[in-house]
């Protein structure tokens, strides 16, 4: 599933492909992906809305219209976004919405498992994904950090998958960011030491920032908005990696399930 430095090189591509584009008319073939405001129809309300920008706010990627609507879009495993230069009449396989703008380009979007979702809201909705603070905005400050894990019993890692504490950190970027702190995924939050957890939060920071410089990871099928495989793969210390060399100590990277997630980690190097 895209992450932060995945969904952030998605959105950056479509801002700069799309932005300024006018909507003509929307084809939507597989209804459930495609969820508009009450009494609305998708297909209808999205058309003549103009582009203003494309963001990303957690995991999700967020058009702002000019309308002052917003559609935001969650990838989930297999979801992808797909712009379509002018002349290029057919939609890639497994497109469940087709956007055809004015200027004869478009954008699909395809998703093979059908869990991704495409939702218009209307101005005033509040919608603000899950609620979790940004890891890479200035409020997420390290003492920030470090009071979020007070009385907070759950293993580090699932709390830092939590989507309603910090935004769009994943599988991926959860064991890395641990294993660079050398803290044990398993641990109690609220049992983690105060240099720790700044060590961890810096960590977080960290490896969201260059797996952004690196344009994501390709691990599954990822792929961005111009259809480009990420670098960070090949920069990974731990995830994915059972049985090979920790990088710090050459020890042998484990795996165990925590919250039902795999997590893999340095059993010499990470207490
Ligand atoms: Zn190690």
């Amino acid at each position: 599933m895209p992450e932060l430095p995945e969904v952030e090189t998605i959105a950056r591509g479509l801002d700069r492909a799309v932005t300024g584009k006018t909507v003509a008319r929307v084809r939507v073939s597989l209804p459930k992906v495609a969820i508009a405001p009450a009494s609305e129809r998708f297909e209808r309300a999205l058309a003549g809305e103009t582009i203003a920008a494309v963001g990303r706010r957690g995991k999700y990627v967020v058009f702002n219209l000019a309308s002052a609507r917003r559609l935001a879009v969650h990838l989930r495993m297999t979801g992808r976004l797909i712009v379509r230069q002018a002349g290029y009449a057919e939609p890639v396989p497994y497109t469940h919405v087709a956007i055809a703008f004015t200027d004869g380009s478009g954008l699909d979007f395809a998703d093979v498992r059908q869990f991704g979702r495409m939702r218009l809201l209307a101005e005033n909705d509040p919608w603000d994904a899950d609620g979790g603070i940004e890891p890479l905005s200035e409020g997420f400050t390290s003492e920030a950090f470090v009071s979020m894990l007070d009385g907070r019993r759950t293993p580090i890692k699932s709390f830092l998958l939590d989507q309603t504490r910090i935004a769009g950190v994943g599988n991926i970027y959860a064991c890395e960011a641990l294993w660079e702190a050398g803290i044990r995924p398993s641990r109690p939050s609220h049992k983690i030491s105060k240099p720790a957890r700044r060590r961890l939060h810096g960590a977080v920071r960290s490896v969201l920032q260059r797996a952004i410089e690196a344009r994501g990871t390709s691990v599954d099928d990822y792929v961005d908005a111009e259809g480009l495989k990420g670098g960070f793969q090949n920069q990974l210390a731990v995830y994915g990696r059972l049985g090979e060399p920790c990088p710090r100590c050459a020890s042998a990277i484990v795996r165990t399930v925590i919250g039902q997630r795999g997590t893999w980690w340095c059993r010499t190097c990470q207490k």
